[in-house]
């Protein structure tokens, strides 16, 4: 490993958040060279990651996601545990930039000592989740962040991926008819561990109602896990009303999914899904950049889109194509 790759993991082992911060910036970098050093870097440190709870948090926009994880993750620092939050910024999409830098989400959590938010950039394939969220979660987990908190908006595709990096899944709902119907359409309610309405003290209620509306719909599911039911729990993010409460849960499935082996075995379920989403991605890559199928992909693909070629005989000729002289 290079000198400053060493001097990084060095910083990042001893828990500085500035080398933590260029460590992610690192990661996250296209450039050639930057994932050279990214992936020593990696490698260097991935043996003392693995010891946290992984957090996903998903809703649509406005629903009050960074409201909560500021009243959640200060309620867990104040605990004494260290927290990350790893927040997929819904404007970078739009503006190209990132506007969380700015601090006016969770800024009581940005100040706490024993806490870390990261801003990610949301381009990349998964509908919102940054590319390189996996390796941000593994090198907060080398940094000593105990919990680590990955906040998504609600998209579905991006759900599911961050459902898959992680041991927990919250979802939160508003207290609006129909909301939950909406999430069960996407298929997205079946990723939940537990549900969250929101904004209970703006109608309590409609909150109870919509929670009891929800919970009866996952038990119409079959259960993810024979250890654990998800709960639907009715909070109030601005109050705190219900915040403790959200956190007894998540430490009540981290203790039985421990107990049962099932957490271990999601991560190894998960574990082996990123082995195969990076062979998938580089194999694509691989078979754009094949001189053989560069050259007939576009006439391929227009003569699919017109109809004049089936899809199964341009992809059998797009194959065979790359395996001329390889
Ligand atoms: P996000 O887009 O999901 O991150 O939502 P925000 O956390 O930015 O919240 C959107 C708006 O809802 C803000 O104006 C919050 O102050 C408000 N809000 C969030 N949680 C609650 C809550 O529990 N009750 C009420 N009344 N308002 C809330």
């Amino acid at each position: 490993m290079d000198p400053a790759a060493e001097a990084l993991a060095a910083g990042v082992l001893a828990g500085e958040r500035r080398a933590l911060a260029r460590a992610i910036t690192l990661v996250e970098s296209s450039r050639r060279e930057h994932q050279l050093r990214a992936q020593s870097l990696l490698e260097a440190l991935s043996p003392h990651a693995g010891r946290s709870l992984r957090l996903g948090v998903s809703g649509a926009p406005g629903v009050g996601k960074s409201t909560l994880l500021e009243a959640l993750g200060v309620h867990v620092a104040e605990e004494g545990r260290r927290v990350a939050v790893l927040a997929v910024d819904p404007s970078s999409a739009v503006s190209g930039g990132s506007i969380l830098g700015d601090k006016t989400r969770m800024e009581r959590l940005a100040q706490h000592p024993n806490a870390f938010i990261r801003p990610s950039p949301s381009r990349g394939t998964l509908g919102g989740v940054a590319e390189k969220t996996r390796e941000a979660i593994l090198l907060c987990e080398a940094a000593g962040y105990g919990v680590i908190i990955v906040e998504t908006v609600g998209v579905g595709q991006s759900e599911i991926a961050v459902a898959g990096m992680v041991d927990m899944f919250v979802l939160l709902q508003l207290p609006h008819a129909g909301d939950e119907l909406q999430a069960l359409k996407k298929g997205i309610i079946e990723l939940a561990d537990v549900v969250v309405i929101n904004k209970a003290d703006l109608d309590a209620r409609a909150a109870e109602l919509a929670r009891a509306q929800v919970q009866n719909v996952l038990t119409l599911l079959a259960p993810a896990s024979p250890e654990w039911a998800p709960p639907v729990l009715a909070v109030s993010a601005l109050t705190g009303a219900g915040v403790p409460g959200l956190w007894n849960e998540v430490t009540r499935f981290e203790a039985a999914m421990t107990a049962s082996g099932e957490l271990q075995a999601r991560r190894r379920r998960q574990a082996v899904d990123w082995m195969w989403g990076l062979i998938d991605v580089e194999l694509r890559a691989r078979f754009r950049r094949h001189p053989a199928v560069r050259d007939s992909l576009d006439r391929l693909t227009a003569a699919v889109s017109r109809g004049a070629l089936t899809p199964s005989a341009a992809a059998l000729e797009l194959l065979a194509a790359a395996r001329e002289n390889t």
